[in-house]
């Protein structure tokens, strides 16, 4: 069993109800229970500026899978949730990315772990930190808590709050 952290963000349609249909597609995941889920956060787009504003968060997952399936299932429930991706960066129904696994390193040309980015972004940070600040990223050697408050001052993550269909997706860790 491990525990993988799993950034997900939106900015198309009914961006609420595709998130929501996006997790409750996680929990049906094989042998993958989800056991936290931070509030969602409005964020600025970074990159393609001249888009819809994203809503954010981050998850905890215990799963017994390995990265690469894990991989496999999120990139199949983006794509049932008809995310097109005919522009890098830019407008997305649901984006799904393993920011960590515990302390493993994965390099392969299909997934990165940790994210290759996650430290650069306030938008994954800010929702992480509010459910792992004191969980270690293996290669940086300090926490999400500490690489959220090296970025300085952040602007653009509002929190949007906490809709109960949140709560509904957590399961208690063995
Ligand atoms: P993007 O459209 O920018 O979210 O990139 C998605 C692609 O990034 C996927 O097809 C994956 O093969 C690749 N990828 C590499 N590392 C990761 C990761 N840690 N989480 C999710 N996707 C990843």
């Amino acid at each position: 069993m491990a525990r993988a952290h799993v950034a997900f963000g939106g900015n198309v349609g009914e961006v609420e109800a595709n998130l929501r249909r996006a997790l409750e597609a996680v929990v049906r995941l094989p042998k993958t229970r989800i056991v936290r889920v931070s509030s969602l956060y409005r964020t600025a787009p970074v990159g393609v500026v001249d888009q819809a504003p994203f809503v954010n968060g981050a998850l905890a997952a215990d799963t017994e899978i390995e990265p690469e399936a894990l991989l496999a299932g999120l990139l199949a429930i983006e794509r049932s949730l008809g995310r097109t991706r005919e522009r890098r960066w830019g407008p997305r129904t649901v984006d799904l990315d393993i920011l960590l696994w515990e302390q493993r390193v994965v390099r392969t040309p299909d997934l990165e772990v940790p994210h290759p980015r996650l430290q650069e972004r306030a938008f994954v940070l800010v929702p992480l930190a509010e459910i792992a600040a004191e969980v270690r990223h293996p290669l940086l050697h300090r926490t999400v808590g500490a690489l959220l408050e090296a970025l300085g001052p952040v602007s653009g993550v509002d929190r949007l709050g906490r809709p109960a269909w949140l709560d509904a997706l957590e399961e208690n860790p063995c």
